[in-house]
């Protein structure tokens, strides 16, 4: 479903992302780890070109993905973010939120938005929280929201970037286990965390990164039992 063949970048004198082969495909969770620093963001936001690359291919569903145009905003409406920080519309209510992006974008009639807002809100956990502004809701329920939102655009696939990473403890959860529901229920996902227990429980694999390169793809099994690279096994000695 998602290709990345080649993929180099560099900012400036840093190469960020050097040589990275990724293939996603439909209704696999693939989870991206690693130090940080090492071009895990880089590489989600590369996936629909809100990052420019400097050569390589990206390909959604088998389609090229232009580096502008048309085309390109037609294929990102395909690819759902949610992001470490939320990044809800702070002056729209959480229904608004949920609804903006099928009624502009999809150009789903305002009634029919909302109803399917409203379930996908419910969901998540968070039906009771509509007509409410994000700032007064918690991190938790925020995210949930911007898990909500991305699901409205029926996306064929959803990058995730650090989305517990902001949350306090008791938070986490219940976003790792609306993350986790998506999964089973058979959701494309690429999610850059730094949740062992998620990456062991619902990653179909694990692609480990170190100075911009991916430096090993494996089963999560294989990769937290037997992790093969020296990179790798320093990183898990000070995560596990
Ligand atoms: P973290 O775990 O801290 O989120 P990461 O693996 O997501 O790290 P990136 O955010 O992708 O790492 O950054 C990779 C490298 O690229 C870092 O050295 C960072 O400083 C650099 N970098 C990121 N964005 C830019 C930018 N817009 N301009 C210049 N350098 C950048
Ligand atoms: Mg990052």
């Amino acid at each position: 479903l998602v290709t990345m063949e080649h993929v180099d970048k560099h900012f400036g004198d840093l190469h960020v992302l050097q040589d990275i082969n990724l293939t996603v495909n439909a209704g696999e969770v693939v989870v991206i780890i690693g130090p940080s620093g090492s071009g895990k963001s880089t590489l989600c936001r590369t996936i629909n070109r809100l990052e420019p690359i400097d050569s390589g291919e990206i390909r959604l569903d088998g389609q090229h993905l232009p580096e502008e145009g048309k085309k390109l905003a037609q294929l990102r409406a395909d690819v759902g973010m949610v992001f470490q920080s939320f990044n809800l519309f702070q002056h729209k209510t959480v229904l608004e939120n949920v609804t903006l992006g099928p009624i502009r974008v999809r150009k789903v009639p305002k009634a029919e938005a909302e109803t399917r807002a409203r379930a996908l809100l419910d969901r998540v956990g968070v039906g009771n929280q509509a007509e409410k502004y994000p700032a007064q809701l918690s991190g938790g329920q925020q995210q949930r929201v911007a898990i909500a939102r991305a699901l409205a655009m029926e996306p064929k696939v959803i990058l995730f970037d650090e989305p517990t990473s902001a949350l306090d403890p008791e938070m986490i959860k219940e976003v790792l286990d609306v993350m986790v529901d998506l999964a089973r229920g058979g959701m494309t996902m690429v999610v850059v965390t730094h949740e062992m227990g998620f990456a062991r429980s619902a990653a179909d694999r694990v692609a480990f990164m170190a100075d911009g390169r991916i430096v090993e793809e494996r089963t999560p099994e294989e990769f937290f039992t037997n992790p093969q690279s020296a990179r790798a096994k320093d990183f898990l000695s000070k995560i596990l």
